[in-house]
C-alpha cells in the first residue's frame, strides 16, 4: 500500500507558500489507517515502552490507537489552560511568536520509557518541546514516531540522539 495515495496535499494552506499535508483521507480509510498504526506498533513493540505521549491534536490520532494495540497508557500534551490539574510547562518558538505546551505533572514517573508520536515532523519545534516536557518529569524518550517527515525542513538535525520512525517522506 502506498500511504501517500491517502494524503491530500493542499496548496497555500494555512497560508501562501505552504503545501499542507492533510492526513484526514488516510484516517477515513480503515485499511490505510490501521496499516499505519500497525507499522508504528511494530516499531515500538520491542522497545519495552511504558507509555506513549503525543501533542494535541494529531499526536492523539497516531498515539492512542498504538497505545491500545500495545496495551499501555497514553498521555496527552496540550496547549496551556487545557489540562485541569498541576502541569509542567515549556515555551516553544513558533514561526511567529511563542506558544506553551503542558503535561500533567504526575503523568510520567521517573525512569518510565516513553514513545512520542505525532502526525508530522516539520521543523521539530513541537517534538522538541514535547521531549523537554517528558524529560522534566524524568521520563526516558526511547523513540519518536511520525506518519510524515518533511525532510527539507531538517527537523531531524536537532533530534539525532533519538530513534526516529517515519512512514512517508516529502
Ligand atoms: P514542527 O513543530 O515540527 O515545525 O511542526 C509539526 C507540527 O505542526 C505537528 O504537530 C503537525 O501536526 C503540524 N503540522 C505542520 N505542518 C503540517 C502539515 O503540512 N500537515 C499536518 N497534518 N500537520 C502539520
Amino acid at each position: 500500500m502506498n500511504y501517500k495515495d491517502y494524503i491530500a496535499v493542499v496548496e497555500d494552506y494555512p497560508k501562501e507558500g505552504i503545501r499542507f499535508k492533510d492526513i484526514t483521507p488516510l484516517m477515513q480509510n480503515g485499511e490505510a489507517y490501521s496499516a499505519v498504526v500497525n507499522d508504528i506498533a511494530d516499531f515500538a513493540k520491542d522497545k519495552d515502552i511504558d507509555v506513549i505521549v503525543g501533542p494535541e491534536a494529531r499526536g492523539f490520532i497516531v498515539g492512542c490507537p498504538v497505545a491500545y494495540i500495545l496495551g499501555i497508557g497514553f498521555v496527552p500534551v496540550r496547549k496551556e489552560g487545557k489540562l485541569p490539574r498541576e502541569v509542567a510547562k515549556v515555551d516553544y518558538g513558533l514561526e511567529y511568536g511563542k506558544d506553551v505546551l503542558t503535561i500533567h505533572k504526575d503523568a510520567i514517573k521517573p525512569g518510565q520509557r516513553v514513545l512520542i508520536t505525532d502526525d508530522l515532523l516539520a521543523t521539530g519545534g513541537t517534538i522538541n518541546a514535547t521531549i523537554e516536557l517528558v524529560e522534566q518529569l524524568g521520563g526516558v524518550v526511547v523513540g519518536l514516531a511520525f506518519m510524515i517527515e518533511l525532510s527539507y525542513l531538517e527537523g531531524r538535525k536537532n533530534l539525532d540522539r533519538h530513534d526516529i520512525f517515519t512512514l512517508m517522506t516529502y
